[in-house]
């Protein structure tokens, strides 16, 4: 009986070793970013359960810091302009793309980022997030299922729109935005 205890201590121990992070403070966390407030409360909603489901299988995600809620125009702009005419933050930098790689597709007016809320003010319909860090393939919690996918497949659950296979990694969107209003020119 001795050793089956010294067995469940040392289980015991190994679990606060390594304690995985509680649900609730894995959504607590994603509300504490800046970023959160600029999004819709339907994708709020959402994008809460998807954290908690994440956080329960071993990989909490994280707001993209800065870019990943609302954007203005001039903010998307920026970003479109990423790989076309500056120096984009992402390779691989080759002979027929010198500027690296494009991070949009949706110009200003164009992307679930820019879609206004009724004060006519930036309430994003899409969030980007990722695990703190954008390793591919990736398997942190080790069941043999890659994370972006298991990301996929958890907004999926809750009726929100991936673009993992259009190469957005981490982007998950109403499915309505486009009915959503946009900005007309800069502001
Ligand atoms: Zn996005």
């Amino acid at each position: 009986m001795d050793a089956w205890i010294a067995i469940g201590l040392a289980y015991l121990a190994t679990r606060r070793a390594m304690p995985a992070l509680g649900a609730s403070a894995a959504v607590l966390r994603l509300r504490a970013q800046p970023e959160y407030r600029t999004l819709r409360p339907e994708l709020q909603q959402g994008l809460d359960r998807i954290a908690d489901e994440l956080a329960r299988k071993g990989i909490p995600i994280q707001i993209v810091p800065r870019t990943g809620g609302a954007r203005t125009w001039a903010q998307q702009a920026a970003e479109y302009a990423k790989g076309r005419t500056v120096k984009s933050p992402v390779g691989p930098y080759t002979v027929s793309k010198p500027l690296g790689a494009t991070v949009t597709n949706a110009p200003p007016g164009q992307s679930p980022h820019t879609t206004l809320g009724d004060d006519g003010k930036p309430l994003s319909a899409a969030v980007d997030v990722f695990f703190g860090d954008w390793e591919r393939p990736r398997d942190k919690n080790q069941n043999d299922q890659d994370d972006w996918l298991e990301l996929e497949l958890a907004a999926g659950n809750t009726g929100l729109e991936t673009l993992a296979r259009a190469g957005d990694y981490g982007h998950i969107q109403l499915p309505n935005w486009r009915a959503l209003p946009q900005p007309k020119t800069l502001g």
